[in-house]
C-alpha cells in the first residue's frame, strides 16, 4: 500500500575536533560504507541516507533540525564512531522531534588481534563512545532504541529494519486525518475516548460527518462506476449464485457497489486515511457497509466499527509499517470462545468487517440478513484466516493517558465447517493459556476491538508506544498474573508522576 521508499532515515555520526582530521576522514568513511550497507539490504524497507560527521553543537542542533523540517526522513540513527562528548548534544535532541535509533556498533567486527595498536584504539572506540551518548539520551529522559551488533549482522539489519517500518506508521500519523459517519456506539465505553489528547499525542485528528454527508456522494455515484466494480467483485470472489447478474439479489451486489465507491470518493476527496461507522446511524443508506469496509481495508485505509477511531487509527498506522510484507492487519471483534478443555479457542470476527488481507485462499462474497441497524441484507466477503502466529493490539484510554495493549496469539487453521457462519473469522489460543491470556486481557482493560495482525510483532508496538509516549502492555509467553498485575500498578504510579 504505502511505498515506504519514499521516506529516509538519516545516519547520522557522532564525533569531535580533537582526533585530527585524518582520524576524521576515517570515520566518515566508514559511516559511509554501514550507511550504504544497510541501505543496500534487501529487507531494508525505506532509505539510509549519509549524512556528515557532526563534530559541534552548532552541527548537532541543524542535524536535527533540518531532519525536523525534512519532509521525507522519518527518524535518525545515531552512531558514535569516536568519542563524542555528549554536552553538545543537549541542544539538537533537545530539539528533536523525529524517532531516534542509536544504533550501538564498530566498524570491524573482530579485534585484529595482531595488529591492534593505539591508532586503532583511537578511531574505533564506540564501545566508550556510545555509553556517553546514552547516558545524554537517559539523562534527558527521552525514548529511543538501541540496538546493538555488528552491522553485517543480519539480525542486526532485520531490527532496524523492523524499526523503520515503525517509524513509517508513525510518520503516517502526523498530520492524518480519520473520519466519522456518525457518532461513537451509545453507552458504549472503551472505544469513546479523548480525541484531544490523541490529537496531542499521536498527531493525527478525529473529525465527524453527519451521514447524510456520505449519502450525498454515494448517491452521486455512476452507473458506469458501479458496473466496473460489480465485474471486479466477480473477478476476484466466488460469487454467491444469488448476487449474479440476472438472479433476485443483483440489486443488492450493485448497491453494495455504489457503497464502495461513495466512500472511497469521500475518502479520497478528504484526504483520509481511514474512517469508522455505526449501524446505529446509516440515515439514507440501503446497507451497513459491509463488503466496502472489507475492501477499503485492504486497500490500506483504517476502518473501525461503531466508531471506534482509536482501532480505525491502530489499523491503519500497523497497515502502513507492514507495507509490502506477507500477511495482512485487519480490525478484529473478539466473539465467542471454545472452551473445550483440550482446545480452548477465541473466535474473532465483526458482524462484517474484517480484512481480506488476512484471508486464507479466495474469499467468497455473500450476501445474508443483519439482525441490527434495521436496514437491508449487507452485501459481504466470507473467509477463513491463515493459521500462524498472530497478535491482538488495542488502544484504550486510560483516562490519564493511552495504554497499548498487546496479547500474542497462535491462529489455527477450522478444525471444521462452519456453513452457517456468515462472516469471515479467525481461531486463535492466546499466550500464555487461554485463561491467563484472557484475565491478563481485562485486567489490563483492553477492548473488545483490536488490530489483528499477522505480520507485525509485540517488540515493534513497543517501539511505536515509545515513540508516541504511552503506556505499553505485554501480555505474551511469559505472563504471570501476580507480575503483570504489580506491572499495571506500577504503572499507575509512573503516569501519576510523570505526566
Ligand atoms: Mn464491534
Amino acid at each position: 500500500m504505502t511505498d515506504l521508499k519514499q521516506f529516509q532515515i538519516w545516519f547520522v555520526t557522532g564525533s569531535q575536533h580533537l582526533y585530527g582530521e585524518e582520524t576524521l576522514k576515517q570515520v566518515a568513511q566508514h559511516a559511509q560504507v554501514i550507511a550504504g550497507a544497510l541501505d543496500n539490504s534487501p529487507q531494508m524497507p525505506v532509505n539510509i541516507v549519509f549524512k556528515p560527521t557532526v563534530k559541534t553543537p552548532d552541527e548537532i542542533y541543524h542535524v536535527c533540525m533540518d531532519a525536523n523540517s525534512s519532509k521525507n526522513c522519518i527518524g535518525i540513527i545515531a552512531w558514535m564512531h569516536t568519542f563524542s562528548p555528549a554536552k553538545m548534544w543537549i541542544g539538537g535532541l533537545k530539539i528533536l522531534q523525529k524517532p531516534l535509533l542509536h544504533l550501538h556498533t564498530q566498524f570491524n567486527r573482530d579485534i585484529p588481534w595482531g595488529e591492534i595498536d593505539m591508532d586503532f584504539m583511537n578511531l574505533n572506540q564506540s564501545a566508550h563512545g556510545d555509553r556517553e551518548f546514552g547516558f545524554m539520551v537517559s539523562r534527558m529522559r527521552l525514548n529511543r532504541k538501541v540496538v546493538v551488533g555488528h552491522w553485517q549482522d543480519n539480525k542486526i539489519i532485520e531490527e532496524i529494519s523492523n524499526w523503520a517500518r515503525v517509524a513509517a506508521g508513525w510518520h503516517d500519523w502526523q498530520g492524518a486525518k480519520f473520519v466519522r459517519f456518525g457518532d461513537n456506539m451509545r453507552y458504549v465505553a472503551v472505544t469513546d475516548g479523548d480525541k484531544v489528547e490523541a490529537e496531542y499525542k499521536f498527531g493525527y485528528s478525529v473529525n465527524t460527518h453527519g451521514i447524510g454527508d456520505l449519502v450525498k456522494v454515494i448517491n452521486a455515484t455512476s452507473d458506469a462506476a458501479i458496473d466496473k466494480l460489480v465485474k471486479e467483485y466477480g473477478d476476484q470472489y466466488k460469487l454467491d449464485n444469488g448476487l449474479k447478474k440476472g438472479n433476485e439479489k443483483h440489486a443488492s451486489l450493485r448497491e453494495a457497489a455504489k457503497i464502495e465507491i461513495g466512500i472511497k470518493t469521500f475518502l479520497e476527496e478528504g484526504n483520509y486515511k481511514g474512517f469508522t461507522d455505526t449501524f446505529e446511524d446509516l440515515h439514507g443508506m440501503a446497507q451497513l457497509p459491509g463488503i466496502a469496509a472489507q475492501r477499503l481495508m485492504a486497500s490500506g485505509y483504517g476502518f473501525a466499527g461503531e466508531g471506534d477511531w482509536k482501532t480505525a487509527a491502530l489499523v491503519r498506522a500497523m497497515k502502513t509499517m507492514a507495507s509490502g510484507l506477507p500477511g495482512g492487519n485487519s480490525f478484529m471483534e473478539d466473539y465467542t470462545y471454545h472452551f473445550d478443555p483440550n482446545n480452548q479457542l477465541v473466535l474473532g470476527s465483526h458482524m462484517l468487517e474484517i480484512c481480506e488481507s488476512i484471508a486464507d485462499g479466495t474469499p467468497s462474497c455473500e450476501i445474508h440478513p443483519l439482525g441490527i441497524g434495521g436496514k437491508a441484507d449487507p452485501v459481504r466477503l466470507v473467509f477463513n484466516a491463515a493459521a500462524g502466529p498472530a497478535l491482538n493490539a488495542s488502544v484504550i484510554d486510560m483516562g490519564n493517558r493511552f495504554r497499548l495493549l498487546v496479547n500474542e496469539v497462535v491462529a489455527e487453521a477450522p478444525m471444521q465447517n462452519l456453513p452457517k457462519l456468515p462472516v469471515a473469522r479467525v481461531l486463535w489460543k492466546p499466550y500464555p493459556d487461554m485463561q491467563r491470556g484472557c484475565q491478563a486481557w481485562i485486567l489490563a482493560g483492553g477492548a473488545h476491538h483490536t488490530c489483528y495482525s499477522q505480520n507485525i510483532s509485540a517488540g515493534q508496538l513497543h517501539d511505536f508506544a515509545e515513540m508516541a509516549g504511552i503506556e505499553f502492555v505485554l501480555i505474551g509467553r511469559n505472563t504471570d498474573i501476580y507480575q503483570f498485575k504489580n506491572e499495571l500498578r506500577w504503572n499507575e504510579v509512573f503516569y501519576q508522576i510523570n505526566r
